[in-house]
């Protein structure tokens, strides 16, 4: 099964898409045009069914094989908004809409997964039932989340899900995939440190929370190299430092620093978060201050499935003769809640040489269309083979 010569007869059309969808783009949930356009095209194809308002201005098609007798339903997911980016493309069908980019290519993974709908509604060639879902708010908005949260897993059945993401730097139309963690968990912190102010010359009538967050800094980085497994991969990042005073010669009251945790895998996460908040208070008590935490809770770790990747590559390596095992990346990527409900696994598709994502010269390169879609028909046609 290399690239289904179907989708080479549909690329003119499924590009034309692509094209509207980047001349259209809209941010987080206000993915309405956005909805629409993808609605009304699943109930153009055929499907079963087409629920839309999921995680707000998320939507699904059901596509049941030609029999379903399997009971098997896979889930396949694109994501759809945009990037509050100033586009610098140049091409002919750049944004209308100044401020707001298709930057990260879910025009693509839109127009893709559109194709792949459209052409396993016309064919049916499978013993189960297609869930593809389309998802708002993957740029931090946790969209993903928002659906699952709705009960689309239970509602649809789902027992398995699979998304993809097109990545420059790989060769067009190639694949990337890893098991185990690959996105990394994006949770962010602020801790206030609480002492009391004075004179700079009569430090011991003050509580210093500058020498203090000092120490809080400094034993944060003891997470990542004293309490975190060596073979799990972990970022600690203090970001930001703000003191209450900016005088020379004032101690001031309080401190407050910023700052963000990557992690790759549950139990490292809980971990970070555990230890952050006991190092911060223990040593902010040894100082004879106080500690304020705020945990802002992000994307969890993005984890793939072994079965599934493993599946995932083979349809990949059919589509296009080879797939390559992927680096992780401590980026986040909120298919994350997804595969947190149900096993399956996210795959790259290669962009080619092209600009990096989230830049205003970025594009998606419709040449990766064919073998995405044929990627995300072979996902359904192979794990739910027909009679
Ligand atoms: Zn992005
Ligand atoms: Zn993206």
């Amino acid at each position: 099964m290399p690239v289904k010569n179907r989708f080479a007869e549909l690329l003119p059309e499924i590009t034309e898409w692509r094209h509207d969808l980047h001349e259209n783009p809209e941010i987080l949930f206000d993915t309405v045009r956005t909805a629409q356009v993808v609605e009304e095209k699943l109930k153009t194809f055929g499907c079963d069914e087409v629920v839309t308002g999921l995680g707000r201005t998320g939507l699904v098609g059901v596509i049941k094989g030609k029999s379903t007798a399997s009971g098997k339903v896979i889930g396949l997911r694109a994501d759809m908004d945009a990037l509050p980016i100033l586009e610098n493309t140049g091409v002919d069908y750049a944004s209308k809409t100044p401020g707001a980019m298709h930057a990260c290519g879910h025009d693509g993974h839109t127009a893709m997964l559109l194709g792949a709908a459209k052409y396993l509604a016309e064919t049916r060639n499978f013993d189960g039932t297609v869930v593809v879902i389309f998802q708002p708010a993957e740029e931090g908005g946790g969209g993903g989340k928002e659906m699952c949260d709705d009960g689309m897993m239970e509602r649809f059945g789902i027992q398995e899900v699979y998304g993809m993401h097109n990545w420059p730097g790989i060769p067009t139309g190639q694949f990337a995939i890893r098991p185990g963690g690959f996105f990394a968990s994006t949770d962010q912190f602020e801790i206030t440190v609480r002492g009391q102010g004075g004179h700079a010359a009569q430090p011991n009538r003050t509580v210093d929370p500058i020498v203090t967050t000092s120490s809080v800094v400094s034993a944060l980085q003891s997470i990542a190299s004293r309490n975190a497994d060596p073979i799990q991969q972990i970022v600690v990042s203090v970001c930001s430092i703000e003191s209450s005073s900016k005088a020379f010669n004032v101690i001031p009251d309080a401190v407050t620093i910023r700052g963000t945790i990557r992690t790759m895998s549950k139990e490292t996460r809980e971990l970070a978060e555990t230890r952050l908040k006991a190092i911060a208070t223990s040593t902010c008590e040894a100082y004879g201050a106080k500690a304020e935490i705020t945990w802002i809770k992000g994307y969890p770790a993005m984890v793939n499935s072994e079965e599934q990747t493993d599946f995932a590559a083979e349809v990949a390596r059919e589509v296009s003769g080879t797939c390559d095992f992927a680096e992780v990346t401590m980026g986040g990527e909120d298919f994350a809640y997804m595969l947190e409900e149900r096993p399956g696994a996210y795959i790259l598709v290669g962009n080619g040489d092209s600009a990096n994502v989230h830049t205003p010269e970025y594009n998606f390169n419709d040449e990766a269309i064919p073998a995405g879609c044929s990627w995300w028909a072979g996902i359904a046609e192979r794990r739910m083979p027909a009679a």
